[in-house]
Parts: C-alpha cells; structure tokens; sequence
C-alpha cells in the first residue's frame, strides 16, 4: 500500500474532509413533494454500489481521516440487508471511527432501532415536516405519519439520541412550526429547520413553497427568548436555545446564509459518485475506482483528485417557476 492511502483529505481551500455522507439507494417508500415524483424512475440495480463495495469504499474513508460517517438515500432503511453494513462500519467505532449515524424519514425505524443501537449507532436523524397525519399525507404522498411517530418512541426506547429535521414550507406547514418544536422539545428532541433547496424536477413549483428561514426566526422571536447557542455539530445548523421549551433548534440556510466556510464534508451517491459539494457538478467515480484491477489505489488517487476539484462554495439559487432546478439531480441522489 502506498503511503498517499493514508494521507488525511485535505481540500484546495485547506478544509479537513473529515465527514462522509454515504447514499445506500435512490429507493424510498415516501415520495415527499419537494424531493422526487411521484413517478420516480430509480437506478437499475446494477449500477448501484455493492454493500460490500460501499464498506470498501468507507474504510478507505476512515483510512483517510474521516471520523464521521452519516448512511443515507434515498430510504436508507429499505435498502435490504442495510444493517450488515451498519453492523461492519460499526465495528471501526473507536477505531478511526468516532461517529456512525444515519438520516431516516422513520417508516421503518421501529423495526431497527434496536439494531442499530447494538451496533453501535447512538444518534439519528429523522425527517418529520408535519404532526398532522393529513398534510403529511398530502406532502408525503403517503399515510405514514404514525410509523414514522412510532419509529421516533422505538429509537427514543433503543437509547439513540434524536433530532428532527424539518423542511419548512410556505402554505404547507408553515403553521405548524411552533407547535412542531414545543413537540420535539417536548420530548427531548433537538429539532432542525431547512429551506427547501433546488434540486431536481419535482411535479409542483417549488419555488411556490419556498420560505426563507430568516422571516420562520423572526416569527419565532415574536413568540419565544431565543438566544444563540455554541452548540455545534461540525454541520451547516446554527443554533439557538429556546427559553420557553427548554429546547435546541437549529436552522440550515443554504439560501440565505453561506454555510460553505467550514465544509468538512463529502456525499457518496448510491451509484458510488463522489459529490465534492451538495450544489456541485463537481465529482469523482468511486464505483470505477472500486471496481477497478487495483481497486485500493485507484479510490486513493480519486479522493485526491476528488480534493483537488471541490468547489469554495455552491451556487443554489430557488428559481422562478418553469425555469429548470439549479441541479438536475435530486436530492435522493446524493442524500441529503
Ligand atoms: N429518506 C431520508 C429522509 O427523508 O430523511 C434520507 C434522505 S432525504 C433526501 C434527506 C433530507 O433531505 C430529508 O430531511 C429531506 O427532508 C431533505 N430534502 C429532500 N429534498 C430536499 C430539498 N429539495 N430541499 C431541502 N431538503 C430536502
Ligand atoms: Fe424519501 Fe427522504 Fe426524499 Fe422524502 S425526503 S421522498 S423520505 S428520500
């Protein structure tokens, strides 16, 4: 093995990369209107990455520095057999290791939690947009509200520690949000809330649900003490402590606010492309690298390349109805 195999993944701007979110499929069992059609047409199985490759390429990863991995998808609860994976990435746990997590819609968390924990997960992030079992039905497509509720008090059960994210949406849970965090808080959940990004076509305009988190804080400090808090996850959340729940709440503002300074992350699609940026085109073919004759070193040589081409910044802008996404792809794709 050459030494370059070992070499901590460092950008052109001298950003530790020290963070891998790591798509398992294209596949979900919801089809929330912001991220994909009704009519998704998913990836040929064959073109989507091995577990076993997918451990592969993670341990090369964490060879080079990457402490933190986060599964996704797509669903990545119905990817099957998933928990294999979890299970062997989460024996490097300590071992180069420091965090292993995943970002669910929760549908089926209640069967995995309990596995999940046992390997060695201890936090998850579940992806709630509304309490009301009709507007999740009517944003969701599906009648799922309560296996995602009892996912949440089965993962809560089996220890791991969670936080809600939210995507906010003007005219559709707009409303909602105050009673959302008063719930999460409630229950002990950190709670985080995301302006929708543009990314892929989706069968409404998107830009009609667009809501700048900037007029959500104000609306909040109308009702709530909020004040600033230095908790960090190494992530694009800022967060703010609400007196009156007792809670953490956070806010991801790719639109309004630059979160692109201390990017220390990567996204892996199912397909094995490594994405330098979320709002990039920017990308390297692990799944070539993996399945290559030297499938070591070409992964080694394609982070390096992957580190020398990633972007400052991104370049998101939510355009105007009938013009085409800033991105074609979605957000299923590179997960998130
Ligand atoms: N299926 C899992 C879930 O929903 O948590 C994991 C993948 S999903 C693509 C990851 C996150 O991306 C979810 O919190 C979802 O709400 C968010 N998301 C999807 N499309 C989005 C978009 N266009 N803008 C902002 N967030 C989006
Ligand atoms: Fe599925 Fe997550 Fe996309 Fe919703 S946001 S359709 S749950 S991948």
């Amino acid at each position: 093995m050459s030494t370059g195999q070992h070499k901590p993944l460092v950008d052109g701007f001298g950003r530790h990369i020290t963070y891998l979110r790591l798509s398992l499929t294209d596949r979900c069992d919801l089809r929330c209107t912001y991220c994909m059609p009704e009519r998704m047409t998913f990836l040929p199985r064959a073109e989507v990455l091995t577990l076993e490759e997918a451990h592969r390429i993670a341990l090369a990863f964490i060879d080079r520095g990457v402490t933190k991995i986060r599964l996704t998808g797509g669903e990545p609860l119905v990817r099957r057999d998933m928990i294999d994976l979890v299970r062997a990435l989460g024996r490097r746990i300590g071992d180069g290791l420091e965090e292993l997590t995943l970002t669910t819609n929760g549908t089926q968390l209640a069967d995995f939690a309990d596995d999940l924990a046992a390997a060695g997960v201890r936090r998850v992030n579940v992806s709630l947009d509304t309490l009301d079992r009709t507007t999740f039905e009517r944003l969701a497509r599906r009648d799922r509200l309560d296996a995602v509720l009892q996912g949440i008090a089965a993962a809560r059960d089996a220890g791991l520690k969670i936080k809600l994210n939210t995507v906010a949406l003007k005219g559709v849970n707009e409303q909602d949000i105050p009673a959302m965090v008063e719930w999460a808080h409630g229950q002990g959940h950190d709670m985080t809330l995301i302006e929708v990004m543009p990314l892929g076509e989706v069968d409404g305009e998107r830009i009609d649900h667009y809501l700048p988190l900037d007029a959500v804080r104000r609306d909040l400090e109308a009702r709530w003490t909020l004040t600033p808090s230095g908790h960090r996850t190494g992530g694009p959340s800022r967060y703010v402590n609400v007196a009156e729940t007792g809670g953490r709440l956070g806010f991801i503002t790719p639109l309004t606010g630059n979160f692109c300074d201390g990017c220390n992350r990567v996204r892996l699609t199912a397909t094995g492309q490594l994405y330098a940026c979320l709002g990039g085109r920017e990308q390297v073919d692990l799944r070539a690298a993996v399945r290559s004759a030297d499938p070591d070193g070409a992964v080694a040589q394609a982070l390096d390349t992957a580190m020398a081409i990633k972007p400052e910044r991104h370049h998101f802008a939510i355009r105007k109805a009938g013009e085409a996404p800033a991105l074609a792809r979605h957000m299923s794709v590179t997960g998130g």
